[in-house]
């Protein structure tokens, strides 16, 4: 029998929490009544150093259901950490491991089609937004703005998925070996390669409480998401640099050539020719500078190299 383990963040969730449980309680009933999952599953809360009654919450719920586990972080460590927090709790426990939001954004009758394509052999199941009509327009072209930049810097992202996933323990245990610091789940997923699939899901609105994810919040999430993947912005610094020191030659030529006409002032050519020249040089010494301290990036990350699929022994 499948155990699933539904991994919900909480931070500052006590609004919701109440009927958060009673709709993943239900869910996880049925579902185990259709014989989908096994008795072991649960929900695990992974309170994100909360500083209302969540965990006061989240401790009597476990009490009072069988089914509420719980983790409490010692402080705010931010959404990606309390998610890989409570994924490394559920690895050893779990056959595979659900991340939703304590809003019930995500829609919790999708489960039944996440355990299923992992029953048919998905390590890795996507949940993707069927529309964004639920957003603000802002928030609409924002993301879309977001996921274009990361196609064009070559990172590789599940389109309109956010966090909303399904992991294999397989999988789980493949995440473990990223030790990096700064945490970008959702391009970090892709690139471990095994099998996936996509569920298509309507978002709901958020029915309680606020949202934690502030426009600076989402903001820097969104860099680190590009600097977490990407040495590509210190590459368009060394080809600015070169594109500048080629336009360089081509000022001095103009310059000479201007000074030969006499058509300058006396002093001009000397300073117009160094400006371009040296402003080349250093863009191009920046750009090789850069090239190493992306390679250093990359060495001090420390990612694993490859995920063995399969092992055939005799
Ligand atoms: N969250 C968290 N730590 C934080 C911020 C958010 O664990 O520092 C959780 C939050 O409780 C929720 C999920 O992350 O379960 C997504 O946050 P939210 O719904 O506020 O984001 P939005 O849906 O507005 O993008
Ligand atoms: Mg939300």
């Amino acid at each position: 029998m499948t155990t699933l383990y539904l991994v919900v963040p909480c931070y500052n969730e006590e609004a919701v929490l109440p009927e958060t449980t009673a709709r993943l309680t239900q869910k996880l009933g049925e579902m185990e009544d259709a014989g989908l999952i096994g008795p072991e599953s649960r929900i695990l809360y992974v309170d994100d150093g909360s500083r209302d009654r969540t965990w006061e919450l989240i401790s009597r719920f476990f009490e009072e259901s069988p089914y509420v586990t719980g983790l409490k972080l010692a402080h705010n460590r931010g959404h990606q950490n309390a998610l890989l927090a409570g994924l490394m709790a559920a690895k050893d426990c779990c056959d595979c491991a659900v991340s939703l939001d304590a809003d019930l954004q995500d829609d919790v009758d999708a489960l039944d089609q996440f355990v299923a394509k992992f029953h048919g052999g998905c390590d890795i199941v996507y949940g993707v937004r069927s529309s964004r009509e639920t957003d603000t327009a802002f928030k609409r072209g924002s993301a879309q703005a977001f996921y274009r930049l990361m196609g064009l810097l070559g990172v590789e992202m599940v389109y309109n998925h956010a966090d909303y996933r399904l992991m294999s323990r397989r999988a789980l245990e493949a995440l473990a070996e990223y030790r990096e610091e700064n945490l970008f789940l959702r391009g970090l997923v892709p690139q471990l390669g095994f099998r996936s699939g996509c569920v298509y899901y309507e978002r709901h609105e958020r029915f309680a409480g606020e949202s934690k994810y502030p426009l600076k919040k989402m903001i820097s999430f969104a860099l680190d998401g590009v600097t977490s993947f990407s040495v590509k912005p210190l590459r368009m610094i060394a080809a600015l640099g070169v594109l500048v020191s080629l336009l360089s030659v081509a000022g001095l030529l103009y310059a000479l050539i201007s000074h030969a006409l006499g058509r300058t002032v006396a002093g001009w050519t000397a300073i117009v020719s160094s400006i371009w020249l040296l402003g080349g040089l250093q863009m191009l010494c920046l750009g090789v500078v850069g090239g190493y301290v992306g390679k250093i990036y990359s060495e001090v990350k420390a990612r694993p190299r490859y995920h063995v699929e399969e092992h055939l022994k005799k």
